[in-house]
Protein backbone atom coordinates (compact mmCIF):
# COMPACT_ATOMS: atom_id res chain seq x y z
CA UNK A 1 0.00 0.00 0.00
CA UNK A 2 1.51 3.20 -0.87
CA UNK A 3 0.39 6.93 0.24
CA UNK A 4 0.11 9.21 -2.90
CA UNK A 5 -0.93 13.06 -3.74
CA UNK A 6 -2.57 13.46 -6.53
CA UNK A 7 -2.57 17.15 -8.08
CA UNK A 8 -4.98 18.18 -10.66
CA UNK A 9 -4.95 21.51 -12.47
CA UNK A 10 -7.22 23.95 -13.96
CA UNK A 11 -7.65 21.99 -17.11
CA UNK A 12 -8.17 19.19 -15.59
CA UNK A 13 -10.82 19.83 -13.47
CA UNK A 14 -12.37 22.56 -16.23
CA UNK A 15 -15.79 21.34 -16.41
CA UNK A 16 -18.26 18.61 -14.33
CA UNK A 17 -17.14 15.92 -17.26
CA UNK A 18 -13.85 16.51 -16.77
CA UNK A 19 -14.18 16.07 -12.82
CA UNK A 20 -15.76 13.07 -13.28
CA UNK A 21 -13.04 11.64 -14.81
CA UNK A 22 -10.72 12.85 -12.44
CA UNK A 23 -13.02 10.87 -9.66
CA UNK A 24 -12.87 7.81 -11.65
CA UNK A 25 -8.93 7.72 -12.19
CA UNK A 26 -9.14 8.53 -8.51
CA UNK A 27 -10.81 5.79 -7.22
CA UNK A 28 -9.77 2.86 -9.60
CA UNK A 29 -6.29 3.82 -7.61
CA UNK A 30 -8.03 3.63 -4.35
CA UNK A 31 -9.51 0.81 -4.90
CA UNK A 32 -6.13 -0.50 -5.60
CA UNK A 33 -5.58 -0.49 -1.82
CA UNK A 34 -3.39 2.84 -2.10
CA UNK A 35 -4.25 6.06 0.12
CA UNK A 36 -4.45 8.72 -1.77
CA UNK A 37 -5.36 12.61 -1.36
CA UNK A 38 -6.14 14.77 -4.22
CA UNK A 39 -5.01 18.57 -4.40
CA UNK A 40 -7.12 20.73 -6.94
CA UNK A 41 -6.93 24.13 -8.75
CA UNK A 42 -9.74 26.25 -9.50
CA UNK A 43 -11.48 25.68 -12.86
CA UNK A 44 -9.45 26.78 -15.47
CA UNK A 45 -9.94 30.32 -16.37
CA UNK A 46 -11.96 30.43 -13.00
CA UNK A 47 -8.80 32.70 -11.27
CA UNK A 48 -8.60 35.32 -13.89
CA UNK A 49 -12.30 35.64 -14.02
CA UNK A 50 -11.76 36.68 -10.34
CA UNK A 51 -8.87 38.32 -10.78
CA UNK A 52 -10.80 40.51 -13.38
CA UNK A 53 -14.08 40.71 -11.59
CA UNK A 54 -11.49 42.21 -8.65
CA UNK A 55 -10.18 45.19 -11.31
CA UNK A 56 -13.50 45.99 -11.99
CA UNK A 57 -13.87 47.14 -8.62
CA UNK A 58 -11.27 48.58 -7.58
CA UNK A 59 -7.98 49.70 -9.14
CA UNK A 60 -5.75 48.30 -5.73
CA UNK A 61 -7.28 46.14 -4.15
CA UNK A 62 -6.28 45.06 -0.93
CA UNK A 63 -4.07 41.86 -1.10
CA UNK A 64 -6.18 40.56 2.15
CA UNK A 65 -9.04 40.89 -0.05
CA UNK A 66 -7.81 39.40 -3.05
CA UNK A 67 -6.71 36.26 -1.11
CA UNK A 68 -10.19 36.18 0.21
CA UNK A 69 -11.87 36.25 -2.72
CA UNK A 70 -8.87 33.93 -5.10
CA UNK A 71 -9.54 30.94 -2.75
CA UNK A 72 -13.00 30.86 -3.52
CA UNK A 73 -12.19 28.96 -6.73
CA UNK A 74 -10.45 26.19 -5.34
CA UNK A 75 -13.27 25.48 -3.05
CA UNK A 76 -15.37 25.14 -6.12
CA UNK A 77 -13.44 22.18 -7.29
CA UNK A 78 -13.04 20.33 -3.98
CA UNK A 79 -16.37 19.48 -3.34
CA UNK A 80 -17.31 19.34 -6.50
CA UNK A 81 -14.93 15.94 -6.71
CA UNK A 82 -16.12 15.06 -3.95
CA UNK A 83 -19.66 14.69 -5.06
CA UNK A 84 -18.20 12.79 -7.91
CA UNK A 85 -16.68 10.37 -5.60
CA UNK A 86 -19.01 10.07 -3.79
CA UNK A 87 -21.71 9.27 -6.92
CA UNK A 88 -19.25 6.61 -7.38
CA UNK A 89 -19.75 5.09 -4.23
CA UNK A 90 -16.37 6.28 -3.25
CA UNK A 91 -16.14 8.27 0.44
CA UNK A 92 -14.61 11.33 0.59
CA UNK A 93 -14.27 14.55 2.37
CA UNK A 94 -13.07 17.94 0.84
CA UNK A 95 -10.85 20.55 2.95
CA UNK A 96 -9.82 23.87 2.36
CA UNK A 97 -6.79 24.89 2.86
CA UNK A 98 -7.63 26.43 6.66
CA UNK A 99 -10.04 23.56 7.56
CA UNK A 100 -6.63 20.90 7.38
CA UNK A 101 -4.86 23.19 8.48
CA UNK A 102 -1.54 25.11 5.76
CA UNK A 103 -0.10 27.38 8.42
CA UNK A 104 1.39 30.02 6.04
CA UNK A 105 2.95 33.28 7.24
CA UNK A 106 0.98 36.56 6.07
CA UNK A 107 2.60 37.76 2.97
CA UNK A 108 -1.39 37.58 1.33
CA UNK A 109 -0.79 36.49 -1.97
CA UNK A 110 2.42 35.24 -2.00
CA UNK A 111 2.29 32.95 1.23
CA UNK A 112 4.99 30.51 2.81
CA UNK A 113 3.23 27.37 4.24
CA UNK A 114 5.16 27.06 7.84
CA UNK A 115 3.43 23.53 8.70
CA UNK A 116 0.94 21.55 8.06
CA UNK A 117 -1.29 19.60 10.14
CA UNK A 118 -1.57 16.04 8.96
CA UNK A 119 -3.54 14.23 12.12
CA UNK A 120 -7.22 14.67 10.01
CA UNK A 121 -6.20 13.29 6.43
CA UNK A 122 -4.17 10.37 8.43
CA UNK A 123 -7.57 9.94 10.27
CA UNK A 124 -9.19 10.06 7.05
CA UNK A 125 -6.88 8.10 4.85
CA UNK A 126 -6.89 4.99 8.13
CA UNK A 127 -10.81 5.46 7.69
CA UNK A 128 -10.15 4.60 3.65
CA UNK A 129 -11.49 7.79 2.74
CA UNK A 130 -10.21 9.53 -0.03
CA UNK A 131 -9.07 13.42 1.04
CA UNK A 132 -9.62 16.40 -1.42
CA UNK A 133 -8.12 19.28 -0.07
CA UNK A 134 -7.85 22.65 -1.52
CA UNK A 135 -4.91 23.75 -3.92
CA UNK A 136 -3.12 27.39 -3.69
CA UNK A 137 -4.42 28.23 -0.49
CA UNK A 138 -3.79 28.24 3.27
CA UNK A 139 -4.33 30.53 6.33
CA UNK A 140 -1.86 32.72 8.45
CA UNK A 141 -1.48 32.60 12.52
CA UNK A 142 -4.72 34.86 12.99
CA UNK A 143 -6.44 33.01 10.90
CA UNK A 144 -6.76 35.10 7.80
CA UNK A 145 -7.18 33.35 4.09
CA UNK A 146 -3.62 33.39 2.53
CA UNK A 147 -2.80 32.30 -0.96
CA UNK A 148 0.37 31.09 -2.01
CA UNK A 149 1.07 33.02 -5.48
CA UNK A 150 -0.26 32.14 -9.00
CA UNK A 151 0.35 28.15 -9.71
CA UNK A 152 0.15 27.76 -6.12
CA UNK A 153 -1.43 24.51 -6.14
CA UNK A 154 1.77 22.83 -7.30
CA UNK A 155 3.12 23.66 -4.07
CA UNK A 156 0.31 22.77 -1.97
CA UNK A 157 1.01 19.36 -3.39
CA UNK A 158 4.45 18.89 -2.67
CA UNK A 159 4.21 20.43 0.59
CA UNK A 160 1.55 18.12 1.71
CA UNK A 161 3.52 15.04 0.07
CA UNK A 162 6.23 16.15 2.45
CA UNK A 163 4.49 16.39 5.79
CA UNK A 164 2.49 12.96 5.07
CA UNK A 165 5.46 11.28 3.51
CA UNK A 166 3.88 10.41 1.01
CA UNK A 167 5.62 7.80 -1.70
CA UNK A 168 5.18 9.94 -4.84
CA UNK A 169 3.88 13.26 -5.32
CA UNK A 170 2.12 13.09 -9.17
CA UNK A 171 1.09 16.18 -10.85
CA UNK A 172 -1.54 15.55 -13.13
CA UNK A 173 -1.53 18.03 -16.28
CA UNK A 174 -2.09 19.04 -19.54
CA UNK A 175 1.12 17.79 -21.04
CA UNK A 176 2.06 14.56 -20.56
CA UNK A 177 5.50 15.34 -18.64
CA UNK A 178 8.70 17.51 -19.16
CA UNK A 179 10.10 18.19 -22.45
CA UNK A 180 13.37 18.94 -24.04
CA UNK A 181 11.51 22.20 -24.79
CA UNK A 182 8.51 23.30 -25.49
CA UNK A 183 6.87 21.91 -28.20
CA UNK A 184 5.02 24.40 -29.89
CA UNK A 185 8.57 25.53 -30.99
CA UNK A 186 9.85 22.97 -31.88
CA UNK A 187 8.11 19.86 -32.96
CA UNK A 188 11.26 17.44 -32.46
CA UNK A 189 10.81 18.07 -28.64
CA UNK A 190 11.26 15.26 -26.55
CA UNK A 191 9.86 14.08 -23.07
CA UNK A 192 12.15 13.48 -20.50
CA UNK A 193 11.98 10.11 -18.07
CA UNK A 194 13.85 11.67 -15.58
CA UNK A 195 14.81 15.08 -15.11
CA UNK A 196 17.12 16.28 -11.54
CA UNK A 197 15.56 18.99 -9.43
CA UNK A 198 18.43 21.22 -10.14
CA UNK A 199 17.96 21.32 -13.65
CA UNK A 200 13.95 21.22 -13.41
CA UNK A 201 14.73 24.20 -11.16
CA UNK A 202 16.49 26.06 -13.69
CA UNK A 203 13.99 25.25 -16.50
CA UNK A 204 11.50 26.59 -14.48
CA UNK A 205 13.18 29.91 -13.66
CA UNK A 206 13.92 30.35 -16.73
CA UNK A 207 10.79 29.99 -18.73
CA UNK A 208 9.40 26.42 -18.75
CA UNK A 209 5.86 27.18 -17.24
CA UNK A 210 5.53 23.26 -16.30
CA UNK A 211 5.57 23.81 -12.88
CA UNK A 212 5.63 26.90 -9.91
CA UNK A 213 9.36 27.34 -9.43
CA UNK A 214 8.40 26.96 -5.61
CA UNK A 215 6.82 23.42 -5.66
CA UNK A 216 10.45 22.12 -7.49
CA UNK A 217 12.50 24.15 -4.72
CA UNK A 218 9.97 22.39 -1.99
CA UNK A 219 10.52 18.78 -3.54
CA UNK A 220 14.27 19.89 -3.93
CA UNK A 221 14.13 20.37 -0.02
CA UNK A 222 12.35 17.75 1.33
CA UNK A 223 13.17 15.10 -1.32
CA UNK A 224 9.89 14.48 -2.76
CA UNK A 225 9.51 12.26 -5.27
CA UNK A 226 7.94 14.13 -7.95
CA UNK A 227 6.47 13.27 -11.69
CA UNK A 228 4.58 15.46 -14.12
CA UNK A 229 2.10 13.10 -16.01
CA UNK A 230 -0.93 13.88 -18.14
CA UNK A 231 -4.71 13.88 -17.17
CA UNK A 232 -5.89 12.63 -20.08
CA UNK A 233 -3.72 10.51 -21.71
CA UNK A 234 -1.65 7.70 -20.19
CA UNK A 235 1.92 7.26 -19.44
CA UNK A 236 4.57 7.73 -16.92
CA UNK A 237 5.73 11.22 -16.77
CA UNK A 238 8.85 12.69 -16.01
CA UNK A 239 10.09 12.02 -12.92
CA UNK A 240 11.73 14.31 -11.02
CA UNK A 241 14.65 13.11 -8.41
CA UNK A 242 17.82 13.51 -7.16
CA UNK A 243 19.64 10.88 -9.21
CA UNK A 244 21.16 11.69 -12.19
CA UNK A 245 20.40 9.21 -14.64
CA UNK A 246 22.63 6.39 -15.74
CA UNK A 247 20.99 5.68 -19.22
CA UNK A 248 20.92 9.02 -20.67
CA UNK A 249 23.95 10.96 -20.75
CA UNK A 250 23.22 13.62 -22.55
CA UNK A 251 25.05 16.92 -21.81
CA UNK A 252 21.66 18.78 -21.98
CA UNK A 253 18.38 18.33 -20.59
CA UNK A 254 16.54 21.00 -22.83
CA UNK A 255 16.60 24.63 -23.50
CA UNK A 256 14.28 27.16 -21.84
CA UNK A 257 13.25 30.34 -23.11
CA UNK A 258 11.79 33.35 -21.44
CA UNK A 259 9.80 36.30 -24.15
CA UNK A 260 9.13 38.06 -21.63
CA UNK A 261 12.56 40.21 -21.57
CA UNK A 262 13.84 43.42 -22.10
CA UNK A 263 17.33 44.79 -21.35
CA UNK A 264 18.07 48.50 -20.17
CA UNK A 265 22.00 50.20 -21.06
CA UNK A 266 23.35 53.04 -18.57
CA UNK A 267 26.41 54.36 -20.50
CA UNK A 268 28.83 56.78 -19.78
CA UNK A 269 28.93 55.46 -15.83
CA UNK A 270 31.93 56.47 -13.32
CA UNK A 271 33.40 54.05 -12.71
CA UNK A 272 33.33 54.62 -8.77
CA UNK A 273 32.68 52.09 -5.73
CA UNK A 274 28.71 52.48 -5.10
CA UNK A 275 27.67 53.01 -8.79
CA UNK A 276 25.99 49.77 -8.89
CA UNK A 277 24.33 50.07 -5.56
CA UNK A 278 23.23 53.48 -7.03
CA UNK A 279 21.64 52.16 -10.28
CA UNK A 280 19.82 49.36 -8.74
CA UNK A 281 18.58 50.35 -5.66
CA UNK A 282 16.13 52.58 -7.12
CA UNK A 283 14.56 49.97 -9.39
CA UNK A 284 14.58 47.32 -6.52
CA UNK A 285 12.76 49.75 -4.25
CA UNK A 286 10.31 50.21 -7.61
CA UNK A 287 9.77 46.29 -6.44
CA UNK A 288 11.38 45.39 -10.06
CA UNK A 289 12.94 42.75 -10.40
CA UNK A 290 16.53 42.51 -12.30
CA UNK A 291 17.56 38.93 -13.94
CA UNK A 292 21.04 39.35 -15.84
CA UNK A 293 23.54 41.99 -15.02
CA UNK A 294 26.33 43.19 -17.02
CA UNK A 295 28.98 45.20 -16.12
CA UNK A 296 32.07 46.52 -18.86
CA UNK A 297 35.52 46.83 -17.87
CA UNK A 298 36.23 50.48 -17.94
CA UNK A 299 37.29 52.66 -20.30
CA UNK A 300 38.24 56.67 -19.96
CA UNK A 301 36.69 55.98 -16.34
CA UNK A 302 33.66 55.15 -17.33
CA UNK A 303 32.09 51.95 -17.87
CA UNK A 304 28.60 51.18 -19.07
CA UNK A 305 26.11 49.00 -17.39
CA UNK A 306 23.39 46.71 -18.25
CA UNK A 307 20.49 44.71 -16.89
CA UNK A 308 17.52 42.92 -17.89
CA UNK A 309 13.82 43.08 -16.47
CA UNK A 310 10.49 41.82 -17.41
CA UNK A 311 8.66 43.77 -20.25
CA UNK A 312 5.98 44.85 -17.97
CA UNK A 313 8.64 46.72 -16.03
CA UNK A 314 10.45 47.58 -18.89
CA UNK A 315 8.51 51.55 -18.77
CA UNK A 316 8.77 51.88 -15.22
CA UNK A 317 13.15 50.38 -14.88
CA UNK A 318 13.25 52.83 -17.50
CA UNK A 319 12.38 56.12 -16.26
CA UNK A 320 13.79 55.10 -12.94
CA UNK A 321 16.92 54.63 -14.80
CA UNK A 322 16.77 58.12 -16.65
CA UNK A 323 16.29 59.96 -12.84
CA UNK A 324 19.64 57.85 -11.55
CA UNK A 325 21.86 58.89 -15.32
CA UNK A 326 21.18 62.21 -14.27
CA UNK A 327 22.28 62.21 -10.72
CA UNK A 328 25.51 60.47 -11.74
CA UNK A 329 26.14 62.55 -14.66
CA UNK A 330 26.09 59.05 -16.98
CA UNK A 331 26.13 59.49 -20.91
CA UNK A 332 23.00 58.08 -21.92
CA UNK A 333 19.97 55.60 -20.78
CA UNK A 334 19.04 53.10 -23.66
CA UNK A 335 17.09 50.07 -24.27
CA UNK A 336 15.05 47.47 -25.96
CA UNK A 337 12.00 45.50 -25.03
CA UNK A 338 12.25 43.60 -28.07
CA UNK A 339 14.70 40.83 -26.92
CA UNK A 340 14.19 36.97 -25.31
CA UNK A 341 16.64 34.62 -23.24
CA UNK A 342 17.47 31.03 -24.34
CA UNK A 343 19.11 28.93 -22.23
CA UNK A 344 20.42 25.36 -22.51
CA UNK A 345 20.27 23.52 -19.14
CA UNK A 346 22.23 20.28 -17.93
CA UNK A 347 23.62 18.75 -15.24
CA UNK A 348 26.62 17.37 -17.56
CA UNK A 349 28.19 20.84 -18.09
CA UNK A 350 29.49 20.43 -15.26
CA UNK A 351 31.91 17.44 -16.06
CA UNK A 352 32.17 18.64 -19.45
CA UNK A 353 33.98 21.36 -21.58
CA UNK A 354 33.11 22.64 -24.31
CA UNK A 355 29.35 23.38 -24.07
CA UNK A 356 29.50 26.71 -24.47
CA UNK A 357 31.71 27.10 -27.76
CA UNK A 358 28.88 24.51 -29.12
CA UNK A 359 26.21 26.57 -27.95
CA UNK A 360 27.83 30.23 -29.84
CA UNK A 361 29.24 28.14 -32.66
CA UNK A 362 25.28 27.28 -33.05
CA UNK A 363 23.90 30.38 -32.62
CA UNK A 364 26.74 32.34 -35.11
CA UNK A 365 26.05 29.57 -38.11
CA UNK A 366 22.60 30.54 -37.68
CA UNK A 367 23.60 34.46 -37.69
CA UNK A 368 22.24 34.92 -34.67
CA UNK A 369 23.97 37.85 -32.90
CA UNK A 370 24.17 37.41 -28.71
CA UNK A 371 23.65 40.36 -26.93
CA UNK A 372 24.22 39.38 -23.52
CA UNK A 373 25.45 35.65 -22.00
CA UNK A 374 25.30 34.50 -18.54
CA UNK A 375 26.59 31.12 -17.20
CA UNK A 376 25.83 29.41 -13.61
CA UNK A 377 27.24 25.84 -13.43
CA UNK A 378 24.78 23.80 -15.26
CA UNK A 379 22.97 26.48 -17.55
CA UNK A 380 24.14 29.21 -20.27
CA UNK A 381 21.70 32.10 -20.70
CA UNK A 382 21.98 34.30 -24.08
CA UNK A 383 19.95 37.61 -24.97
CA UNK A 384 19.06 37.67 -28.50
CA UNK A 385 16.45 39.64 -30.59
CA UNK A 386 13.07 38.30 -30.48
CA UNK A 387 12.74 37.41 -33.69
CA UNK A 388 15.65 34.86 -33.55
CA UNK A 389 13.78 32.81 -30.67
CA UNK A 390 12.12 30.11 -32.46
CA UNK A 391 15.27 29.70 -34.58
CA UNK A 392 17.65 29.63 -32.23
CA UNK A 393 15.81 27.75 -29.86
CA UNK A 394 15.04 24.69 -33.08
CA UNK A 395 18.76 24.89 -33.68
CA UNK A 396 19.90 24.39 -30.16
CA UNK A 397 18.14 21.45 -30.31
CA UNK A 398 19.86 19.59 -32.92
CA UNK A 399 23.10 20.67 -32.00
CA UNK A 400 22.70 18.90 -28.68
CA UNK A 401 20.92 16.43 -30.31
CA UNK A 402 17.90 16.72 -27.94
CA UNK A 403 15.74 15.15 -30.10
CA UNK A 404 17.39 11.69 -30.48
CA UNK A 405 16.90 10.64 -27.08
CA UNK A 406 19.46 8.57 -25.45
CA UNK A 407 23.28 8.71 -26.31
CA UNK A 408 25.34 6.29 -25.59
N1 LIG B 1 -5.87 28.66 -9.30
C1 LIG B 1 -4.58 29.24 -9.04
C2 LIG B 1 -4.04 29.86 -10.32
O1 LIG B 1 -4.69 29.83 -11.34
C3 LIG B 1 -3.62 28.25 -8.48
C4 LIG B 1 -3.29 27.09 -9.37
O2 LIG B 1 -4.00 26.78 -10.32
O3 LIG B 1 -2.29 26.43 -9.13
O4 LIG B 1 -2.98 30.40 -10.32
MG1 LIG C 1 -0.82 25.25 -12.76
Amino acid sequence: MALYVYKFGGTSVGSVERIKSVAEKVKKAHDSGDQIVVVVSAMSGETNRLVALAKEMQTQPTEREMDVLLSTGEQVTISLLCMALHNLGCDASSYTGGQVKILTDSSHTKARIREIEDAKIHADLKDRKVVVVAGFQGVDEYGNITTLGRGGSDTTAVALAAALKADECQIYTDVDGVYTTDPRVEPKARRLDHITFEEMLEMASLGSKVLQIRSVEFAGKYNVALRVLSSFKEGCGTLITYKESQMESALISGIAFNRDEAKLTITGVPDLPGVAFKILSPVADANIEVDMIVQNIADDATTDFTFTVHRNDYQRAKTSLEKTCAELGARKVTGDDTIVKVSIVGVGMRSHAGIASTMFKTLAAEGINIRMISTSEIKISVVVDEKYLELAVRALHAAFKLDQGVES
